[in-house]
């Protein structure tokens, strides 16, 4: 799978899944347009791949804002000529029990993890439907297609960017473009490190693989999702959660 002379932009790079996604597209020959409102791991994320031999520049942008979703596509295009891959990897939690939960634990995470993408998705399709070729892959969760106690807004966002994703793939298939989502179980992040041991053994015990999953473990079903060779592929999701949730 070669991505040589292909533009990816992957929000949320600084760290964790979006920066071994980033890694692995830029592994992949393509050139990386690494965000995150982050600074210091944006360039950490750039500073990897240029160090390998690969082409990335960091563009700092908050993907929930408007503006600057369209502002970061746009800089993405003058920088490297286009965008042809764009996975929506920018992504928050902030559980709460439904009777506790605040607004601003709702709309933070939906402004996030779906709004976010949504800014981004429109901005890049622009670009994609002219080339009549794209790739969107969108990170959600297995928590959108099982729902969680505690994670009704991260549920509810990850279950709409499913929705988003089918909807655009139906939009653009004719014009070369695909769109997938991708449904991690549990994986080794930071996002997953601040769970308590108890709380990480019970779900252990969901996962028929025994373990977490690695960000590598994302990165690889992205880099086919973002590859020629999966173009007769679009509107799908793919768990990558050892087994947890086989629907
Ligand atoms: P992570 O380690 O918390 O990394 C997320 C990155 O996104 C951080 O660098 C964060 O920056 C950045 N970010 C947050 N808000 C942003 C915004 N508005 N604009 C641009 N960047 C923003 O999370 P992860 O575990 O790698 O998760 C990546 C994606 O996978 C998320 O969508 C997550 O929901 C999804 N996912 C993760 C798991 C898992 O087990 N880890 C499972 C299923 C799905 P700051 O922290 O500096 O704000």
């Amino acid at each position: 799978m070669t991505l040589s002379d292909r533009v990816a932009v992957v929000t949320g790079a600084g760290r964790g899944i979006g920066r071994a996604i980033a890694l692995k597209l830029a592994g992949a020959g393509a050139a990386v347009v690494v965000n995150d409102v982050d600074e210091v791991g944006a360039s950490e994320t750039v500073a990897i791949i240029s160090s390998a031999g690969g082409r990335a520049a960091a563009i700092l942008a908050d993907i929930s804002q408007s503006v600057e979703a369209t502002r970061l596509v746009e800089e993405a295009v003058s920088s490297f000529g286009s965008v042809d891959v764009l996975v929506n990897n920018a992504g928050i939690t902030r559980d709460g029990l439904m009777l506790r939960m605040s607004d601003d634990d709702w709309d933070r995470v939906l402004n996030i993890n779906l709004r976010g993408a949504f800014f981004c998705t429109r901005a890049a399709l622009k670009y994609m439907v002219r080339r009549r070729w794209g790739r969107i892959v969108n990170i959600s969760s297995v928590i959108g297609r099982i729902g969680n106690p505690g994670q009704a807004n991260y549920a509810s966002a990850k279950a709409g960017l499913i929705g988003l994703t089918k909807s655009v793939a139906r939009e653009v298939a004719s014009r070369s473009i695909t769109a997938n989502a991708i449904a991690p179980g549990f994986i080794d992040t930071a996002m997953t490190q601040r769970l308590g041991d108890a709380l990480k053994q019970d779900i252990l015990k969901q996962i028929p693989a025994g373990c977490f999953g690695s960000a590598e473990d994302v990165a690889n079903a992205v880099a086919f999702f973002a590859s020629p060779e999966s173009a007769y592929i679009t509107g799908q999701v793919l768990n990558v959660d050892g087994g947890m949730v086989m629907v």
